[in-house]
């Protein structure tokens, strides 16, 4: 289906509503009110909304913990003793990866370190690790930890690539010529799948390959990627990744995490790892043997039992994501986003241009969030939307982070968005 021609009225947004596919999804959400109507919610980068059926997900295991007790390891419709394996299908879809690639476990910031015990191993010649600059501050500490960690220092060890002057992202080139470049002394690249501020998707599978071609393993943190973009790890040829489950996959605040390992790394059982007995050999894991032997692909990242409560509420949004089907979401997502670029540059049209949008303008470049760099108004300017029902967020020093997102968010939605950005900012004329 081609793109539709946009236009700024609320009866296209109504009718291009009336057309999706998805609308109906929006009905198997909460969407949350204000001062009894409900809100625009375009904050699905920062915590996605609550499925409909999310109770009921946990409600199942609550029965099963209050009349089986501690026979519901064991026993009960879903048994919690393999209770993580139901979200490998849909996780595996999610990231493009074969299911034994992929686990649900722990919570974002611990395992990049579980990840990087096996995956950063500098030696005094190649120590470094290559990133993007202004990433998200538990990346830069998890870095910065890692490498004190191993006895290097961090102003020397890290390099965090600049966007060139005058501009807010990186271009892929860039980034591959800084490989190029650091080759012999890189013992890492690690980056954002999707960069949390500025919304810049990197070209995963070009900075996978040439770090492939010196042998320097690469990882990616896909908080804002996972869910949001099309993945394919396993045939990009990425080493491992992490993600979380509350922004994009919807699945509660704080709610776990979930790693990739690439297979070729799956029975290299020599790695070095912090170990758990939830990671050891499942046929023998209640012989409380001593000696860990670890599972083979993910799960030997594995280090304790599941949280069931909180991967029944994953799993109740996951099978959502089964339902809707990835390319549908996308295909919906890049519309969406689209109609909101249109109608910011419409807005900048008859104005001044003063909402820059400094997310790449190529939907390859980018997923659902766009970021807006006020030129105007300023936080005051966030306050007057917020007061209008828009949820969105606040960066410093200037920047509004707008994500909608094709599960639960309207073509209308972003009308009234932008019909709202613009009256807010005659209050600054
Ligand atoms: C959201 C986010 C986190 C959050 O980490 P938690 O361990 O889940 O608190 C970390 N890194 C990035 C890039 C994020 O976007």
């Amino acid at each position: 289906m081609p793109f539709p021609e946009y236009q700024r009225t609320e009866s296209f947004a109504e009718r291009m509503d009336k057309l999706d596919p998805l609308r109906r999804y929006r009905e198997f959400f909460f969407i949350p009110e204000r001062n009894g109507r409900p809100v625009i919610y375009l904050c699905g980068n920062s915590l996605g909304l609550q499925p409909r059926q999310v109770a009921e997900y946990i409600g199942v295991e609550l029965d099963a913990w209050a009349s089986l007790g501690v026979d519901g390891h064991f026993g009960g419709a879903h048994p919690w003793v393999y209770y993580r394996k139901r979200s490998k299908e849909a996780l595996s879809v999610l990231v493009g990866a074969d299911e034994d690639e992929v686990v649900a476990m722990n919570q974002l910031s611990t395992n990049l370190h579980l990840l990087l015990v096996s995956f950063y191993r500098p030696s005094s010649k190649k120590y470094r690790i290559l990133t993007e600059s202004g990433a998200f501050p538990s990346d830069q500490y998890i870095l910065e930890s890692q490498v004190k960690y191993h006895g290097f220092d961090p102003a020397d060890a890290i390099i965090e690539m600049e966007p060139a002057a005058g501009r807010h992202t990186l271009k892929t080139e860039e980034i591959l010529e800084a490989i190029d470049r650091h080759a012999s002394e890189l013992a890492l690249v690690m980056m954002a799948g999707v960069q949390y501020y500025t919304g810049q998707r990197f070209d995963m599978e070009k900075i996978a390959q040439r770090a492939a071609y010196y042998r320097i393993p690469v990882g990616f943190d896909l908080a804002h990627a996972v869910g949001n973009v099309p993945l394919a790890l396993h045939d990009w040829g990425v080493d491992f990744a992490a993600w979380c489950s509350y922004k994009y996959l919807n699945s509660g605040p704080g709610n776990v995490s979930g790693i990739f390992v690439h297979q070729k790394h799956g029975k290299a059982f020599d790695l070095p790892r912090f170990a758990g007995w939830w990671g050891h050999d499942e046929s023998e894991r209640f012989l409380m043997k001593k000696g860990f032997k670890p599972m083979g692909g993910a799960d030997g990242w594995l280090l304790a039992n599941d949280n069931v409560l909180g991967l029944a509420a994953h799993q109740a949004s996951l099978d959502l994501f089964m339902e809707a089907g990835l390319e549908n979401l996308t295909l919906k997502s890049e519309q969406l986003t689209g109609y909101l670029a249109f109608l910011l540059n419409q807005l900048n049209e008859r104005n001044k241009p003063v909402i820059e949008v400094i997310t790449p303008g190529n939907p390859r470049e980018r997923g659902a969030q766009l970021s807006l760099f006020v030129h105007k108004g300023g936080k005051a300017l966030f306050d007057r939307i917020t007061n209008e029902g828009i949820v969105c967020d606040w960066r410093n020093p200037n920047v509004i982070r707008v994500a909608p997102v094709p599960f639960y968010n309207s073509f209308k939605d972003i009308y009234k968005f932008a019909h709202v950005l613009e009256n807010a900012l005659r209050a600054f004329d």
